[in-house]
């Protein structure tokens, strides 16, 4: 997008601004869906419920993974069809159940209860409901480019497949009159740039599938999404290091090659005599990461001794998953003067408001310069806080044309939340 656009929608419209570029995400919503084809593709709502996304990824075809009830609810008042979703999700309340069955939605089990929920609703309904089951092999996909390790810590999501408990569970489910396990589903992580350890982690999980007792009446499986994207590169663990330590592997920016993926795993599929099998996968990253930049002002320049810092206007209330191990490209739009090294935060009053200790700007960057942050589409608008300051606003670009699609936070917004009763008593 150009950088003449781009200052006339921060002037328009003001900065902090999400801005996002439908062409870009058509494009990824094409090539997705071909490297993938012919697996159905879900994307997950969660990564990103602006409405002009979800309107983009329904005129493609795709369908959805929700994991909350507002997020089931508002993906069928969008028009998508119960038939097009998947019920993903560590906890499924009673009532998001029910609307699940009731619209034919297709939930993958991952807590014990849910079987005794879902049969009593079969039993109600008087059917037998076709669900599937979450589990997880003990590959770890975040393994360093070039090596696989076993994955160290518990999970809260899926069952095991190497210790039996999946085949526990599994054997619950297929002991349930009202249920019919015809699905399993994988979903391993997200930013995962290790190609290698991925498709180790799905080849032990067709392996597992093929052999388990459950496979004469498997209909589908599901593997998830999680595929890393080129334009962010994580450093370290979320709670680790920061980027100033760089382990060994996580040199250059990496992304996945999805039809080499696909290749794999149908190969896969073909060794262990699955191919019969619809697959699904759940991208949500991959499509809108890149589609949706970050347009922020410099409001704030301090020379220390240790270095220049640039705050922008914008923080990591906007995007909670930036920080200093997960790095993201910076560009200042007004450019000419060589860069020079400065660390990057943002306007918030606490002290992991930082998006970088190793950025370069232009050495004659100064206030109100526009800078914009890329890959600012996932876990960004939906993960977003009003900690100090409010939620940014969403621009809509589409060949030159933009309209305003979601409305900056107001004060009212925030304080909206106050209720003004007396106080009663509590009875005990
Ligand atoms: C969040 C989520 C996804 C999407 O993950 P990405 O890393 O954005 O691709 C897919 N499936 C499930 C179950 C999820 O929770």
């Amino acid at each position: 997008m150009g950088t003449e656009l781009l200052e006339s929608l921060a002037d328009a419209y003001g900065t902090p601004l999400y801005v996002l570029d439908l062409d870009r995400l058509h494009h990824n919503l094409v090539s997705v869906s071909q490297a993938l084809a012919p697996a159905r593709v879900l994307y997950s709502f969660k990564t990103n419920y602006l409405p002009q996304v979800t309107a983009a990824v329904r005129e493609h075809g795709l369908g959805m993974d929700v994991v909350s009830g507002y997020e089931l609810r508002e993906a069928l008042r969008r028009g998508f069809a119960g038939s097009a979703l998947a019920f993903n999700g560590p906890v499924k309340l009673p009532p998001e159940l029910t609307l699940a069955v009731e619209t034919g939605t297709f939930v993958n089990i991952d807590a014990e209860h849910e079987i005794g929920a879902l049969a009593q609703l079969a039993q109600a309904q008087r059917t037998v409901l076709d669900v599937g089951l979450r589990i997880f092999p003990s590959e770890d996909v975040y393994s360093p480019v070039g090596s696989v390790r076993s994955r160290q810590l518990p999970s809260k999501f899926g069952w095991p497949i190497a210790d039996g408990d999946a085949e526990r569970i599994g054997c619950r489910i297929a002991a349930t009159p009202q249920l019919r396990l015809t699905g399993l589903h994988v979903h391993l992580g997200s930013q995962i740039v290790n190609q290698e350890a991925l498709e180790r982690a799905l080849r032990s999980v067709l392996r597992w599938a093929a052999e388990s007792p459950f496979r004469p009446h498997l209909e589908r499986l599901n593997l998830g999404g999680g595929f890393g994207v080129a334009g962010i590169q994580r450093l370290g663990s979320a709670s680790g290091p920061s980027q100033v330590a760089t382990p060994a592997g996580h040199g250059a920016p990496r992304s996945l090659d999805l039809a080499g993926l696909w290749a794999a795993v149908r190969q896969e599929l073909a060794d262990t005599g699955l191919d019969d099998l619809n697959v699904w996968f759940e991208p949500g990253r991959v499509l809108v990461s890149d589609a949706i930049s970050l347009l922020t002002s410099v409001a704030g320049i301090k020379h220390t001794s240790a270095g220049t810092w640039v705050l922008l206007d914008g923080g990591l209330n906007l995007l909670p998953t930036a920080g200093t191990t997960e790095t993201h490209r910076f560009e200042a739009l007004r450019s000419g003067a060589p860069e020079s090294d400065v660390f990057i935060g943002g306007p918030l009053c606490y002290e992991g408001d930082v998006f970088s200790l190793k950025a370069s700007l232009p050495s004659d960057v100064r206030i109100r310069d526009r800078v914009l942050i890329h890959d600012a589409g996932a876990y960004s608008i939906t993960r977003a806080t009003s900690f100090n300051r409010p939620r940014a606003a969403a621009v809509a670009v589409r060949q030159g044309t933009a309209s305003l699609c979601w409305r900056r936070e107001t004060d009212e917004d925030i304080f909206g939340f106050v209720v003004d009763e007396p106080m009663v008593s509590v009875p005990w």
